[in-house]
């Protein structure tokens, strides 16, 4: 007994003492944190973690210590730094809010910083919120989704793709709870994902609030925003478990070509990958796209909405596809969460999917080309999006974006500044779904600024 507690004792000495060596590495991390926002870099370099990885290594090697718990180990750090050096990065959703405020004390506003179609969703969607009480959908329901709904989602998706059953399918509140349930439930503290930068922010930010460790890959305008499948190949380890794909991408509006998106859908099987391919934007799609669906691969999780497709972003309702098992296991934190998705919204996008709505997508194509066209007369740099509602533009070399977007909020427009996107602190996305009228004037106070 007298020899238990002993050893007792030294645990709790040595777990005090990591705690003690914790708060050191974190108070490293602050002040490692406002030198580099003060040098204009960002906040991670993989380069360095590379070296820290290896050294990691070496020394687990030399001490006869797992491998794999000390990368996770070293995973756990590494979020940890990555959080205390973030706190002042800022999104797209950040501007939002700041821009609301402003618009509360009676400023106006043009809003070319949020992707949300400025059109009506279809009138069946009127119609439908009109039965719903009659209908009697008001209850609580499967966690997984209204049958109905979920048999007309499975009818319409396996036109295309034959094994798709509504046992493959779970209603959302929406695209951004389905990548926060496929991150959550299926990846553990310390894994790795891997994610494609530049990229919508909730990715990571649902990684790192999970304990997960994002591994980027970053992509270039001057490569086309193509990753390299080295850069993919060269960062995968054994805590590797999850690939984010987003195309059409927010906020470059690229489409991978057939051949890079077959390469990568090989590394993720041969290396047993998560495949989480975020296709919202999928019926704006300007050139061929083909849906991650297409390669019937078991650990693909495709989530969808009816957020930008049907004018429905603020009815909060979207669906995950994926295999059966992933869907349990997914919906089994949605019944936790939130029990259901609201049944009468349920009621209402089944309706919507009766509608014909080919006619956003030549909405939305015609106010990109009228940004398109505007955008290059103001000598602003960007791939010509393939699809989504945004271009992803770079103002210059050495250029502080999230400066020029808070000047722009002083008059009157909101984008989106590059570095919540990734490592583009140059970059502003710039939404196109604005009527024309208020995209030329966005546009001309945009120039204004960039003229002073
Ligand atoms: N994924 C991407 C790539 C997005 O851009 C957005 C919204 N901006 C979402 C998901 C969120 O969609 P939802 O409204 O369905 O949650």
């Amino acid at each position: 007994m007298a020899e238990l507690d002993n050893l007792r004792e030294k645990i709790n000495k040595i777990t005090l003492e990591m705690l003690k060596l914790l708060k050191d590495r974190t108070d490293l991390s602050k002040e490692i944190g406002s030198k580099k926002q003060s040098l204009g870099m960002t906040i991670s370099d993989e380069t360095r973690e590379t070296q820290l990885r290896d050294n990691v290594l070496k020394l687990s090697k030399e001490i006869n210590l797992d491998e794999k718990i000390a990368t996770k180990f070293l995973n756990f750090l590494l979020n940890e730094s990555i959080t205390v050096q973030s706190k002042d990065k800022q999104t797209h959703l950040a501007i939002f809010l700041k821009a609301k405020e402003l618009e509360q004390q009676g400023k106006k506003i043009i809003h070319m910083e949020v992707g949300e179609p400025d059109f009506q969703p279809p009138e069946t969607v009127k119609e439908a919120l009109q039965e719903v009480y009659e209908k009697g959908y008001g209850k609580y329901g499967p966690s997984k989704g209204i049958p109905e709904l979920r048999n007309s989602l499975a009818k319409k998706i396996s036109k295309q793709y034959s094994y798709i059953t509504q046992n493959n399918i779970m209603v959302c509140p929406g695209a951004r709870f389905g990548v926060y349930l496929a991150i959550t439930n299926l990846l553990n503290p310390g894994d790795e994902v891997i994610v494609i930068e530049p990229a919508w922010p909730a990715y990571s930010d649902c990684a790192i609030n999970a304990g997960v460790k994002v591994r980027s890959i970053k992509t270039t305008l001057e490569n086309n925003w193509e990753p390299n499948i080295e850069q993919i190949q060269d960062v995968i380890n054994s805590n590797t478990k999850m690939i984010v794909l987003n195309y059409p991408n927010n906020p470059t509006g690229k489409i991978l070509p057939k051949k890079l998106q077959d390469d990568i859908v090989e590394i993720a099987r041969k290396n047993d990958l998560y495949i989480l391919s975020d296709e919202i934007y999928s019926e704006y799609s300007f050139s061929n796209w083909e849906s991650i669906l297409s390669y019937g691969y078991k650990k693909s999780i495709v989530t969808q909405s009816f957020s930008k497709s049907y004018a429905m972003t603020g009815y909060r309702i979207g669906y995950v596809i994926a295999d059966e098992v992933l869907i349990d296991k997914m919906a089994s934190l949605q019944a936790l969460a939130i029990t259901n998705v609201s049944e009468p919204i349920q009621y209402v996008a089944l309706q919507a999917l009766n509608a014909d709505i080919s006619n956003n997508k030549k909405m939305v194509k015609s106010k990109i080309d009228l940004l398109v066209e505007k955008s290059k007369e103001l000598g602003l740099q960007f791939v010509k999006p393939d699809g989504a509602m945004y271009i992803f533009a770079k103002i210059k070399d050495d250029f502080n974006s999230t400066q020029f977007v808070f000047n722009l909020l002083d008059d009157g427009v909101a984008l989106a500044p590059g570095e919540g996107f990734g490592d583009y602190k140059n970059f502003v996305r710039i939404t196109a779904i604005q009527d024309e009228k208020r995209l030329i004037e966005g546009l001309s106070l945009i120039k204004k600024r960039l003229d002073e």
